[in-house]
């Protein structure tokens, strides 16, 4: 790991719960995590103190997780409680959500009760678009709006289906379901497709395997208060086999 001291220059873009700011190096960004909790769109909005250093830490490691599986991430080091030194990509505007169990959206658009096992993992696409309210899209309109091409599409799928199994597997061991996670993807300099943003509480849905406890964002969906949420956010923390002072 490099000692040298990473230099924050210029704010490159806020987004609704990230900060990313340009380094000393033109290929590398630094990635400062905010407190901010949103839902519906950003309708809904709060800020929960300290927030931002459990998802550094969570995404951390799960990021070093997955590059120690040989999955390729925007993950370099982490650099302080709140900051990270990742690749600079150029981000597809578009989220890619994998299922294990029926939830959220999926319950409402198929009718379905929550819970649900789904068998067959299932892969969304939505089209990130704050005026059109981030809509559910498949690959034809992906393609068809010049974001991404086929054969991208085709790499990025099995790239998700091998974070799924790794994900499943270790979150399992620590008595956690994997329910439904949010992926963002870009591509580096060199053109290779990598796992970028970031995967928390904030990004996924987590059941506590024995209790079905929401381990995530659905106690702040669900109208909880801050404390509930953040010690939530810290029972993942503590199951992921980290401790805060990392
Ligand atoms: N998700 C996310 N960011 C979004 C939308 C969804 O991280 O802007 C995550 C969400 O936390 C869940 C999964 O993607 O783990 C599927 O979310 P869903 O489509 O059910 O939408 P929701 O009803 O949660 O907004």
């Amino acid at each position: 790991m490099s000692l040298k001291k990473t230099i924050k220059k210029n704010i490159l873009l806020e987004g609704k719960t990230k900060k990313v700011y340009s380094s000393e190096n033109p290929f590398e960004v630094i990635i400062h995590y905010k407190d901010d909790i949103t839902s519906l769109n950003g309708l809904k909005r709060n800020v929960i103190p300290d927030k931002g250093i459990l998802n550094n830490e969570i995404t951390t490691f799960i990021f070093n997780l997955l590059n120690n599986s040989g999955i390729k991430t925007h993950f370099i080091r982490k650099i302080n409680n709140r900051e990270q030194l990742c690749h600079k990509v150029n981000i597809y505007p578009l989220e890619f959500v994998v299922r294990n169990i029926v939830s959220g959206s999926l319950s409402k658009r198929l009718g379905m009760k929550e819970g649900m096992r789904i068998s067959n993992p299932i892969f969304e696409i939505f089209y990130k678009n704050d005026n059109l309210k981030d809509p559910l899209i498949n690959d034809h309109h992906a393609v068809f709006l010049q974001i991404i091409s086929y054969k991208e599409l085709s790499d990025i799928y099995k790239i998700i289906s091998n974070i799924n199994n790794v994900l499943k597997k270790y979150l399992f061991d620590k008595n956690i379901i994997l329910v439904d996670f949010k992926m963002e993807f870009g591509k580096d300099k060199k053109n290779q497709i990598l796992l970028s943003d970031e995967i928390s509480p904030d990004t996924c849905r987590l059941w506590d395997k024995k209790t079905m406890k929401k381990l995530d964002k659905d106690q702040f969906r669900m109208g909880f208060k801050e404390e509930k949420i953040m010690d939530v956010y810290m029972e993942v923390l503590k199951r992921l086999n980290i401790s805060s002072s990392n």
